[in-house]
């Protein structure tokens, strides 16, 4: 007989791909299909070279193209498109998410003088509802373009405990589509505030603010 868990999370995982996606940023009507690159997370919460580690409620994989040193998601088992599809009934489910990348960073050595942060993009491209918890050095080669950094260093960002905070308050999150206009903010260092002139600079500038082992215990 089939382990009735893992059969049970497949079954999601084939009704999720076979389904279109809600189109999490989608920017015309059609939405999404099984195979497009924004359905990838589906996949990739079952790739053995990605995932981290799951519990029956939440997998937490590797951020396949890292913006920084640590990137991880935190992904709900449960069939949600994205914060769009959240309701009160899910509150529970999002302070878990955020509990389980809170360990994770707790358990990881670097975190000692590494700072993190734990949030939801406002308009998200990938599909499939995904926590982002990433440290703040911002150091990988990944990291190549303005969006990229605007997506993480402005209010683009939404931290999670004010998402759960907002869920709490209003049953529900509204809709932050018109946080685009981020992405096209000037390069501004996160931690000093200066701004660069562009990414080559940004990316050269902020390396003199990551702290070495034994800056902070
Ligand atoms: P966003 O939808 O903007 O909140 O972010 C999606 C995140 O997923 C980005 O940080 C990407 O680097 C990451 N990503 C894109 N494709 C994949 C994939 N197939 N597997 C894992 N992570 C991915
Ligand atoms: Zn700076």
């Amino acid at each position: 007989m089939m382990a009735a868990k893992g059969n049970a999370f497949s079954v999601i995982m084939n009704a999720q791909k076979r389904k279109l996606a809600d189109g999490a940023a989608k920017t015309t009507s059609q939405p999404a299909k099984k195979g497009h690159w924004s359905m990838g997370l589906l996949s990739s919460m079952e790739d053995p070279a990605l995932k981290v580690e799951s519990d029956d409620k939440v997998v937490i994989i590797k951020d396949k193209y890292p913006k920084a040193r640590y990137h991880w998601l935190v992904l709900p088992k449960e069939n949600i498109p994205s914060l769009k599809a959240v309701s009160s009934e899910q509150l529970d489910l999002l302070k878990h998410m955020h509990k389980k990348g809170q360990e994770l960073i707790d358990k990881t050595e670097d975190a000692k003088h590494l700072s993190f942060r734990l949030g939801y993009h406002a308009i998200p491209s990938m599909s499939h509802l995904h926590l982002h918890v990433i440290s703040q050095d911002f150091d990988s080669p990944c990291l190549k373009h303005k969006k990229h950094w605007n997506s993480f260093t402005t209010d683009y960002f939404m931290d999670s405990e004010d998402v759960v905070e907002e869920l709490e308050k209003e049953g529900k999150i509204t809709d932050k589509g018109s946080r685009n206009d981020r992405l096209k903010y000037p390069l501004r260092c996160h931690v000093c505030k200066k701004e660069q002139v562009n990414m080559p600079k940004l990316k050269a500038h902020i390396l003199s603010h990551i702290p070495k082992p034994g800056d902070k215990e």
